[in-house]
């Protein structure tokens, strides 16, 4: 299997469906780095490590999901950082490492239940990075060495 999975890319434009209006921004990748995904990447929810340039590491939380603009024909990497930044960082370098699948993509009766569950994501998240073999890939060279 293909997890921990690194890579990184510009954080581009999403499509304005109101992330930060939740509370819960998510830095989009460009297609050339969804395109990379390993094909038993599947959708879901996974958590893992990111970071800004040439910043701290922080846990993530991270939503593939099919891609609505191309009519569900290609994927998006959206990420969540749990930290809260003071700007924004489009068109900067964003760099993870997925660690862990945690559900699948599902549709929600309200908005209230969907933040409920993203929240619950991002403990979930919290919890299982403080185990050792998570902690680890904290302090990955992936980190340091800039591309
Ligand atoms: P978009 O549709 O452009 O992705 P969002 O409402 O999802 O808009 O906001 C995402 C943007 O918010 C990111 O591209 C980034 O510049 C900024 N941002 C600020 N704080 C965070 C964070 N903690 N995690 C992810 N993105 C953040
Ligand atoms: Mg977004």
């Amino acid at each position: 299997k293909s997890l921990p999975y690194f890579c990184r890319g510009e954080v581009i434009r999403g499509f304005g469906r109101g992330s930060k209006e939740l509370g819960i921004p998510t830095a989009n990748f460009p297609d050339s780095v969804v395109e990379h995904l390993p094909a038993d990447i599947g959708t879901g929810i996974y958590y893992g490590w990111a970071c800004v340039g040439n910043g701290d590491v922080y846990k993530m939380v991270m939503s593939i999901g099919w891609n609505p603009y191309y009519k569900n024909t290609k994927k998006s990497m959206e990420t969540h950082v749990i930290h809260t930044f003071k700007e924004d960082f489009y068109g900067e370098t964003l760099s993870v490492v997925m660690v862990g699948y945690i559900r699948p993509e599902r549709t929600y009766d309200s908005l209230e239940a969907l933040i409920a569950a993203i929240n619950s994501d991002i403990e979930e998240a919290k919890v299982k990075l403080e185990l050792p073999d998570h902690l680890k890939l904290k302090e990955d060279n992936f980190f340091t060495s800039t591309a």
